[in-house]
């Protein structure tokens, strides 16, 4: 009768992360105690793999002894430790050998950056590499590694409608360009280009080639006009739809800026402050308002302010979305565009004239019958912006892109026999 008396790492090792042709061959605690080390060794008569090729070839030589990080274990840094082989191959000379756990340049095996990215989801990257005592770098690496391959597996196909985005970094000194697919089914990010240019833009049309843009059927924006450039030269037959979310946005903005300068006027003038503290009061949608800031409106609302008269403007605008009928929401537009270019408040009268110079795109919404809509946009838009806070390190465009696509691409990873995670 066996009797199993101990469980050797070896052991473990060989249930989660075993390799053909490879075998693992003792465990020990480095000098330092701090880590452990495992030597592998080419199993006997195995003969090692071109990695130019993929095929087997005779041996060459041995070089120096490499160590892949794999896994942490109980607070111990594990280190597999194995001298690569060079072969001889016929077809592409002496070149250093594949090995499954780990390809080319990368200090970590290919389960270890697996494991480090899936963490860089839930975690921010700073605070990956704090749990696993490993440094940014690491998990950069880690990360960019498992996004090339999918970015490398993904499959770019039937898609029915796209939402562009720009989003700003640096200390909003910079933009980026994102491109989202708003199918029904699946919304994830497609494409993440520099600046917010008719060259970022088509940049994303070039990834996806000729015949796909033909199929897109809906395509949502904000009013940046390179955008709206592109998208009437790349997908002329698709129905093009500004996007609520962004409109919204501009409205709010405009407000502010009547209410800031309404309120230093005010100031300025000895009057009472009458708009001190009304910022959320204006912006905020009614419902959303505590019972006090509902109380301070309702005060502010008794004045005929600037400020006053723009909100109501603002608020009288929220009817244009319940609108299923693309000609009664026309009618609306253009009314409340003609009692807004009679308000004497310009930044009121700058949003009409936008309004009104979109007006077909606008009415595009209710011919989608509402069904790509602010919500998604919105929601991928957010989503992206506390991914940019949590990456945070390097804010090259480079990093960025990467962390976008890791969290929003949905992309596809590379399997492992066993699931660490
Ligand atoms: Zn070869």
């Amino acid at each position: 009768m066996k009797i199993v008396r101990t469980m050797e790492l070896i052991t473990i090792l060989n249930h989660c992360h075993r390799h053909r042709g490879f075998v693992y061959q003792h465990a020990r605690f480095a000098p330092d105690r701090l880590s452990i080390e495992v030597d592998v060794r080419p199993r006997a008569g195995s003969a090692a793999i071109c990695s130019g090729c993929h095929q087997p070839a005779p041996g060459y030589d041995h070089l120096p002894q490499r160590r892949f990080e794999f896994i942490p274990l109980w607070g111990f840094l594990v280190f597999l430790l194995y001298r690569m082989r060079r072969v001889e191959c016929r077809n592409c000379g002496v070149l250093v050998e594949e090995v499954p756990w780990c390809d080319g340049k990368h200090q970590l095996t290919r389960a270890y950056m697996l494991f480090l990215a899936r963490w860089a989801r839930k975690l921010s990257w700073k605070e990956t590499a704090e749990s696993f005592h490993t440094s940014w770098d690491k998990v950069c690496d880690a990360v960019e590694y498992v996004v090339g391959w999918g970015l490398q597996h993904r499959t770019l196909e039937s898609i029915r409608a796209i939402g562009v985005d720009e989003i700003q970094y640096a200390k909003g000194h910079k933009y980026l360009t994102l491109v989202y697919q708003i199918d029904q089914g699946i919304t994830r990010l497609l494409w993440v280009g520099k600046e917010r240019t008719l060259e970022s833009f088509q940049g994303f049309f070039t990834v996806i080639g000729e015949q796909l843009a033909a199929q897109i059927e809906f395509v949502c924006s904000d009013m940046w006009q390179p955008y709206l450039d592109v998208i009437r030269q790349k997908c002329s037959q698709s129905l093009h739809i500004l996007d609520r979310f962004h409109i919204v946005a501009k409205m709010n903005k405009a407000l502010d800026e009547v209410r800031a300068a309404e309120s230093r006027q005010m100031a300025r003038e000895g009057h009472e402050p009458l708009l001190k503290k009304s910022r959320w009061c204006v912006l905020k949608r009614k419902e959303n308002l505590t019972s006090q800031q509902n109380l301070r409106l309702r005060e502010l609302l008794r004045y005929n302010l600037q400020t006053v008269r723009a909100y109501l403007l603002k608020e009288d605008f929220q009817q244009f979305w319940e609108y299923n009928s693309p000609t009664w929401a026309g009618n609306f537009l253009d009314f409340w565009c003609y009692q807004t270019m009679r308000s004497r408040i310009e930044p009121m009268k700058k949003i009409a004239r936008t309004l009104r110079s979109h007006r077909q795109l606008l009415l595009n919404y209710f011919k989608a019958k509402k069904q790509f809509s602010s919500g998604v946009i919105e929601g991928l838009n957010n989503k992206a912006k506390v991914t940019m806070r949590r990456s945070y390190g390097f804010r090259t465009f480079h990093i960025l892109e990467l962390a976008l696509y890791h969290s929003l691409g949905k992309l596809p990873e590379p399997e492992l026999t066993h699931d660490f995670f």
